[in-house]
């Protein structure tokens, strides 16, 4: 029996594991599929305080493990395919196998949101990618027009890093102003080989028969009007879905899939606390998560220490 497991690693997730474990609750924390969650994805992250030069997401991530597990958190890889909430203790099947907890902070963060095109999923992976840090490098995109989709600050950092790679990087948004943060931006838009190009949206992906990207088709929302770029690959940046189907029909959650936190940390289930992008559709900051799971890591502390879990649900 766990007192608390701890569903997710990311900013939020490991958070809550360090708080937990220095409160000697031992936590174990199950991964997902991407240990460390999508920070690990980034190169330079600059707005986390204490890192004057900035700090890479991956090294951020690894550090942030080290010290929870220092406190004694376990850190295990694996994914959560059911979850009994509906009584004490409560019920997981991770990979399989059983696990009963008495308190669960979720913090399962989010996914890349997909165009939702055809030829997108046909494919993936064949240029089409969500991640410029994994992927920019490969010798496919090398010397070669690339196409970014998106105007947040995910799309802008995409398409600075993607310079070091093509020939040109294509800015598609689908608005003629960047949602981005105003930093962000403009070091975008200043980079010479970065091209926006306004007002528009990826209808199809194109190079089906060639089985791999070789342009894009294109549609000016004000305009009505249809054009063709070419590109090896396209970089979709267009925001992300909060991973949190496992929990539909049991937790509260709003139109879009976000759990709806109760007081801070709680839910709507006594015991189960959330923390993180699952949770944030305002901030979604790596700081922000890391003191949502903070406060879910007290929260679950008090939740314990009162013994409402062992006691059983009123
Ligand atoms: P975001 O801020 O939600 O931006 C998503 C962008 O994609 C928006 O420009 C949106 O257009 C566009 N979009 C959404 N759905 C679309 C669709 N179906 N087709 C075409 N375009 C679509 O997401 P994000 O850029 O991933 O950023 C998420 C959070 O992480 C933000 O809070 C951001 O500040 C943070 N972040 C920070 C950094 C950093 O500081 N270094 C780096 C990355 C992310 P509209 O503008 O028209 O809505």
């Amino acid at each position: 029996m766990e007192r608390v497991v701890i569903i997710g690693s990311g900013c939020a997730g490991l958070t809550a594991a360090l708080y937990t474990a220095r409160a000697n609750l031992r936590p174990l924390v199950l991964t997902g599929t991407q240990p460390g969650g999508l920070l690990t994805t980034t190169t330079a992250v600059e707005n986390y305080p204490g890192f004057p030069e900035g700090i890479d997401g991956y090294e951020l991530m690894t550090r942030l493990q080290k010290q929870a597990e220092r406190f004694g958190a376990r850190v295990k890889f694996g994914s959560v395919e059911a979850a009994d909430l509906s009584r004490q203790p409560f019920g997981l099947t991770v990979d399989g196998e059983p696990v009963a907890a008495e308190a669960i902070i979720i913090a399962t963060g989010a996914s890349h949101r997909h165009l939702g095109l055809a030829s997108e999923h046909k494919l993936e992976n064949k240029g089409v990618t969500y991640c410029a840090t994994c992927d920019g490098a490969l010798p496919v995109f090398r010397e070669k027009p690339l196409v970014v989709v998106g105007g947040g600050d995910s799309a802008c950092e995409e398409a600075m890093y993607l310079t070091r790679f093509g020939s040109v990087v294509w800015l598609v948004h689908r608005r003629d102003s960047l949602r981005a943060s105003k930093i962000m931006a403009e070091r975008a838009l200043a980079q010479a080989k970065i091209k926006p190009i306004w007002d528009s949206v990826v209808t199809e992906v194109l190079g089906e028969k060639q089985d791999k990207v070789t342009g894009v088709r294109l549609k000016n929302v004000k305009t009505g009007t249809e054009s063709a770029v070419e590109c090896a690959g396209v970089f979709v940046a267009i925001g992300h879905v909060p991973n949190t189907q496992l929990f539909k029909g049991i937790l509260d959650m709003d139109e879009s899939g976000y759990i709806i936190p109760r007081r801070g940390a709680a839910t709507n289930v006594p015991g189960v606390f959330v923390a993180g992008d699952c949770a944030d559709r305002v901030y979604r900051q790596a700081v922000t998560a890391a003191g949502q799971g903070c406060a879910a890591a007290i929260e679950a502390e008090r939740y314990l220490a009162a013994g409402t879990g062992k006691r059983g649900h009123q």
